[in-house]
């Protein structure tokens, strides 16, 4: 069995508690992946110092070759990208396409922060003194945690790391213990580009042991995270005064259907965004907010659909759902659909689906809720999975009211052809990410990325030319003659 090391100072080495840990296929649990290193405080603590100590180096290294470092490594997922699309989906459970998709963007998102970071700069100010001369400059901050979740296990490492190194910022890389593997193959990608000692740090382990280390230690500039509420709270209300964070956490993300909506299309965008990755993306539709007009319609029309559906295999031919990533995701999502079961009426799905072409996988059919109501859990807690909560609205006005009525604000969709509500939807939802006849799922590595209230910071945005803001820090320069 291959074992997997740390990436620290440039050494790959093991942790010092001796321990490791093992990542293994969701499709199919006895297939285990590697071992990978149960790393200590004393382990988090070397990473961070290893970066702390690069970090004037780094800061100093002209953009023109920190870009090439950033084009290198894109290089290598690229040229390496059918292997790596095979761990993605052994290891997190994805189907095959949508990891060579994810491998790619990866690469691409290396490929723009090596852009967009040489033309990221200040402004000059006009000055009523005609011998002065007033700008201001962005300088990196200096150590930079990267904390992240396994649904999107390297294309979300990548929008952080890749502009945090591209200002000139050290990083320190740690990822869900859950996908290891194909995190590691980002941290190699950066070794074989050349990057310099201490400059890029990998490390993994479970975040009771190393967590507070990496979020609390006094070198720390800046965290960024992505993963639950819960968590990114915890983070972000321990952090010091001098630590800079983002959080891009949870959602419970409405798809408003109206009586004018084209129903094909509704259900389409229903299974693409509620059901594809196995309902497993933070701006998945979980509710589905519908008018009467639409509903019976519609509602045929879902189970139609679902029941078409192939499950299976992510590797495998015409496969559309994969499985669950792992055991807790898998009694997670079959608790909340016995709640729905108590709470709402069920309309369809939502089995344990066990047997020929299943057993050893954590696989579940998509389900199906009607009558939900805004009390109701399925309709409050983020189920992240592939649930689908149907609640009825007498027209626009009652679906707005109901769609912000929650604690998250990730992403929301409205599908509808009458412009009177497509004007109104992106001044009236209270969602970061806004779509109109599109899935809530998906975002562009050159637009900005992120949540309102509970779902992020909203301090910075991800992703885009706005992703380069958190990495960095103005200074005001005043030079008279
Ligand atoms: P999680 O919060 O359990 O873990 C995320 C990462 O944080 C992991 O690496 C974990 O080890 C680490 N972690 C957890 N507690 C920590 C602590 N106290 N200190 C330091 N590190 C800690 O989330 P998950 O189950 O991996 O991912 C699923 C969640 O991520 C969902 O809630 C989903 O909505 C969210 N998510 C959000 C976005 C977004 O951009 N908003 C994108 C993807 C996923």
């Amino acid at each position: 069995m291959t074992q997997y090391f740390n990436y620290i100072d440039a050494q790959w080495t093991k942790a010092s508690s001796g321990n490791v840990f093992e990542s293994r296929n969701p499709a199919n649990y006895e297939e285990l992946l590697g071992q990978f290193q149960a790393s200590t405080e004393a382990d988090a603590r070397d990473a961070l110092e290893a970066a702390h100590r690069a970090f004037p180096m780094w800061k100093k290294t002209p953009m023109g070759q920190r870009a090439k470092i950033l084009n290198a490594a894109a290089d290598y997922l690229e040229k390496n990208v059918d292997q790596f699309a095979e761990e993605l989906t052994r290891e997190e459970g994805k189907l095959l396409s949508n990891s060579k998709m994810e491998i790619m963007r990866s690469a691409q998102t290396f490929r723009f922060y090596a852009v967009e970071g040489t033309t990221f700069t200040g402004e000059t100010y006009p000055c009523d003194d005609p011998g002065m001369l007033v700008y201001s400059q962005r300088e990196p901050l200096g150590v930079v945690s990267v904390i992240t979740p396994w649904n999107f296990p390297i294309s979300i490492p990548a929008r952080k790391i890749a502009p945090a190194l591209i200002t000139g910022n050290t990083v320190v890389f740690k990822p869900s213990s859950d996908t290891p593997l194909i995190a590691l193959r980002l941290a190699e990608a950066l070794h074989h580009a050349g990057v310099p000692k201490g400059v890029f740090n990998f490390i993994t382990g479970s975040a009771s042991d190393i967590g507070a280390e990496l979020t609390t230690n006094e070198v720390v500039r800046a965290i960024t995270f992505t993963g639950s509420t819960r968590a990114g709270e915890r983070i972000h209300q321990a952090a010091s005064l001098t630590t800079r964070t983002q959080m891009e956490l949870g959602g419970k993300n409405p798809m408003i259907v109206l009586d004018d909506a084209d129903i094909d299309t509704a259900v389409d965008l229903t299974v693409q965004g509620g059901f594809a990755l196995t309902g497993q993306a933070c701006t998945g539709t979980s509710r589905v907010l519908i008018t009467a007009g639409a509903k019976e319609r519609y509602l045929d029309a879902l189970v139609q659909r679902i029941k078409s559906i192939k499950i299976g295999n992510g590797m495998g031919a015409g496969v559309e759902i994969g499985p669950l990533a792992n055991q807790r995701q898998l009694d997670s999502v079959l608790n909340y659909i016995d709640i729905g079961k108590t709470e709402a009426t069920h309309v369809y799905g939502g089995e344990h689906l066990t047997g020929p072409g299943f057993d050893g996988g954590y696989y579940v059919q998509p389900a199906v809720f009607t009558d939900v109501t805004q009390q109701m859990r399925i309709a409050r807690e983020e189920i992240f999975g592939p649930v689908i909560a149907v609640i009825d609205v007498e027209d626009y006005d009652d679906a707005i009211a109901k769609a912000n009525d929650t604690e998250f604000g990730l992403s929301a969709a409205l599908i509808t052809n009458d412009i009177r509500y497509i004007q109104r939807f992106p001044l009236e939802i209270e969602a970061g990410t806004v779509k109109v006849n599109r899935t809530t799922t998906g975002n562009l590595v050159n637009a900005p990325f992120g949540g309102l209230k509970r779902s992020s910071t909203s301090t910075f945005r991800e992703s885009g030319r706005a992703g380069l803001d958190f990495y960095t820090q103005i200074k005001t320069v005043y030079i008279g003659r």
